[in-house]
């Protein structure tokens, strides 16, 4: 097998070595995985509320790295739930310096949850999805 050369290979390599999913994590279990990542890498991650969504729930971002900012919202749609699991992967990568986003040389501020009102009222499918097409 040949090295990976370009950014786009960098990246779908990286994507295909993620583990199966079979579901989608609910808003309190991304705040949980996100707050554990400040645990694990509190010197790398800064956690900050930046607002509150309209029935009062806290919108969390979690800034990694120096450079350039670089924004990513995860659940701007609430019903395509695939971006929160995208958000804590890039979080993840980004604050252990793995990967090819940790070489972007960005400030990146993650918020895995943009939506919380909406997203709640989608996680009745979230541990099926399949079930979202019957
Ligand atoms: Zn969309």
């Amino acid at each position: 097998m040949t090295e990976s050369t370009t950014w786009g290979e960098r990246v779908a390599k990286r994507a295909l070595a993620l583990p199966p999913i079979s579901d989608f994590p609910l808003v309190d279990e991304l705040r949980r995985v996100a707050d554990a990542l400040v645990a694990e890498f509190p010197d790398a991650i800064e956690r900050a509320i930046i607002g509150s969504s309209r029935l009062g729930e806290e919108i969390v971002s979690y800034a990694v790295g120096e450079g350039p900012a670089i924004v990513v919202l995860g659940g701007v749609h609430p019903n395509e739930p695939i971006g929160f699991h995208t958000a804590l992967e890039l979080l993840r990568d980004v604050a252990a310096g793995e990967g090819p986003a940790a070489e972007f040389g960005a400030r990146w501020h993650i918020v895995p949850c943009i939506d919380p009102d909406g997203a709640r009222l989608n996680e009745s499918w979230f541990a099926d999805p399949g079930d979202r097409v019957t």
